[in-house]
């Protein structure tokens, strides 16, 4: 039997979103448990952005990219969970190659992909991995949906938009069809058969982990804590997050935090959606337009409008390509507002500005790294979904925790001055949410702590990967 640290395997499918928080698993498995690890990236995903990511991370925790697979058989617009599914699907002969490597060189005891991965575990089997998990970038509504799914698909006539009431899963808030994630909104679309043939595999997985934490949805997790025949364990590990101190400290502070260093404190509304989203042209004006009516203070993330690109583009490079956003403003807005918002174009170090003093709300597209970051900071949230189940985490947070106000659908510049001034210092939704918030802010931390159900959780996963490899 071969000695030395315990290692794990993981697999990260496009997207910072996905990357992150397997990034940072690894980095707890490594400080908490004296794990090493690797992780395994698609030639697809090689971001400036991404590439820092991997940079920075410690000696414990390796990274390895695959090859780069052929794609353009596939539709120019397929959509984005079709075109991870394949490039993992096509990736395997390369992902068994890297994982007997892994079994050969260090004592490998388990395997860990995210939710797009599914197939890796055919590569794990082939290469002899015997323990298989699946790591969720997501909550615990959402993989409550997701495992319900090959039902749903099978007893839902017609589209999700279309129901007349809302889908009811154990524990969790009704969601409303029309907030299902986007992938299943098209049965035509093949996305719809990739999102129900992934749900399926997911009950291969040994353990299920989840980045997400009891407080924020304490039903769900109770319905989830407990075993069910046929399917895997359920481990809430989160929240984990990119540190807001995970930046060398020798790399030149960013001026966006310079910036914040002279706005007084909780008076600046962050504006952000996420690695990839975007607005159509006439939604940027009138955000632009509201948050100058607002009259408060603001940092906003800008990329090109939306028409002016495909999502997968964005998805895939992180809006670096993106020509000068700030260009598409309405006309003398950067003028006017010189005193009290910033613009950045494309991306910003969004875990440092929601741990600063000045950033006292966050206009969010309610991805979950997203959501997670600002409740760890105690920042509450406006929100307003784009695709994929940011939907349904916005009804999650606006009508289950509490810690977001959602923007209605009818998004003109009147009613986003007025949510945004609510957020920020109105004394009624806007009290209740900063105090939730708060509330979900201790309950993070305390789960994160020795004994903490977070930590609890983590530590059985592991005490089970070495036990099943000895
Ligand atoms: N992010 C960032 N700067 C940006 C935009 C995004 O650091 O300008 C990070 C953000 O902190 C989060 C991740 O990228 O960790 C985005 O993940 P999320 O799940 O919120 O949304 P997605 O990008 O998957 O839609």
């Amino acid at each position: 039997m071969k000695t030395g640290p315990p290692h794990v395997a993981m697999l990260a499918t496009p997207g910072m979103g996905h990357l992150i928080p397997l990034a940072e698993l690894a980095k707890r498995l490594a400080s908490r448990h004296g794990a090493t690890a690797t992780l395994i990236t698609f030639a697809s995903t090689a971001s400036a952005t991404q590439r820092a990511l991997l940079a920075s991370l410690p000696p414990s925790v390796a990274s390895r990219p695959l090859p780069p697979v052929d794609l353009s058989d596939l539709p120019r617009d397929a959509a984005i969970e079709t075109l991870m599914s394949e490039e993992c699907a096509r990736s395997l002969p390369a992902l068994t190659r890297i994982l007997s490597e892994l079994r050969e060189t260090t004592r490998l005891v388990a395997f860990v992909a995210d939710q797009f991965g599914m197939d890796s575990f055919d590569a794990a089997r082939d290469a002899g991995v015997s323990t298989r998990c699946l790591f969720m970038p997501m909550n615990l509504h959402a993989l409550s949906l997701v495992l319900r799914l090959p039902d749903l698909a099978a007893s839902v006539a017609g589209e999700f938009r279309d129901l007349a009431e809302p889908v009811r899963l154990p524990g969790c808030v009704p969601v409303p069809g029309s907030d299902i994630p986007s992938p299943l909104q098209d049965r035509s679309n093949p996305s719809y058969m990739v999102m129900v043939h992934l749900a399926k595999r997911y009950r291969e997985a040994d353990a299920i982990l989840v980045n997400s934490f009891d407080a924020v949805e304490p039903e769900v997790a109770q319905v989830l804590r407990q075993p069910e025949p046929g399917r895997p364990p359920v481990y809430p590990i989160g929240p984990l997050i990119r540190q807001s101190g995970a930046i060398p400290p020798s790399s030149p502070r960013a001026a966006c935090l310079e910036w914040l260093d002279r706005q007084p404190a909780r008076s600046v509304i962050f504006v952000s959606f996420g690695s990839a989203g975007a607005l159509p042209k006439e939604q940027m004006h009138q955000l632009a337009l509201g948050l100058e009516l607002s009259g408060q203070r603001f940092l906003w993330v800008v990329r090109s409008p939306s028409d002016e690109g495909t999502l997968s583009d964005n998805y895939y490079n992180n809006a670096e390509s993106n020509k000068d956003p700030l260009a598409y403003l309405p006309e003398g807005f950067l003028e006017r507002t010189k005193d009290v918002g910033l613009l950045v174009p494309s991306w910003a170090p969004q875990t440092q500005v929601l741990a600063h003093t000045a950033t006292g709300g966050f206009l969010t597209h309610c991805g979950w790294n997203s959501t997670l970051e600002s409740l760890v900071h105690g920042v509450p949230m406006l929100a307003w979904p784009l695709f994929a189940e940011q939907r349904l985490n916005a009804v999650m947070l606006a009508e289950g925790a509490g810690a977001a106000i959602r923007l209605p659908e009818r998004k003109d510049k009147e009613t986003i001055a007025s949510v945004v001034r609510e957020l920020m210092v109105g004394e009624g939704k806007g009290a209740m949410v900063r105090v939730k918030v708060a509330q979900l802010h201790r309950a993070a931390a305390e789960g994160l702590r020795e004994g903490g159900a977070a930590t609890t959780a983590l530590d059985e996963v592991v005490d089970k990967w070495e036990a099943e490899a000895n």
